[in-house]
């Protein structure tokens, strides 16, 4: 799937969206979902065009993949929740629901967080 700069991550990169900032560097913007479904719920997007990690492991630099991971992990430091544990999360694709076709890290916190996945049989 080609990238679409409308989405509403791009608009945000753009700063033509407001967000909460909780963190940004050269490789991503992080800030507080707008619909938390925790007390922390944090998404970290790549400052890049891309749909999905599929696309960003495919067209970036390993150093940009790896400088965006090294975001998530600050972007939980920043949170002070790195002690109490936390959970990261990316949608990919229609079987996960993906809405906001720009790629992105949710960072879910703040309380026990329960197992993985509810178990659909
Ligand atoms: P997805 O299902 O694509 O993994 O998750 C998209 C997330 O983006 C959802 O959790 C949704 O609440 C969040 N979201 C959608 N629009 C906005 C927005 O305009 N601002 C912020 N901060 N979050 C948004």
């Amino acid at each position: 799937m080609a990238y679409d700069d409308s989405n509403i991550f791009a608009k945000i990169l753009r700063g033509e969206i407001p967000c909460k900032k909780v963190y940004e560097d050269d490789f991503a913007l992080a800030f507080h979902d707008i619909r938390p479904l925790a007390p922390v719920h944090v998404l970290v997007i790549p400052k890049g065009p891309y749909v999905s990690l599929e696309d960003m492991s495919m067209k970036a630099p390993p150093a940009f993949v790896g400088g965006f991971f090294k975001a998530v992990a600050e972007t939980a430091r920043v949170l002070n929740v790195v002690e109490s544990g936390y959970r990261i999360l990316a949608n990919i694709g229609t079987d996960a629901h993906q809405e906001v076709m720009h790629f992105h890290v949710h960072l879910f916190a703040g309380r026990p967080l329960g197992g993985m996945l509810k178990r659909v049989d």
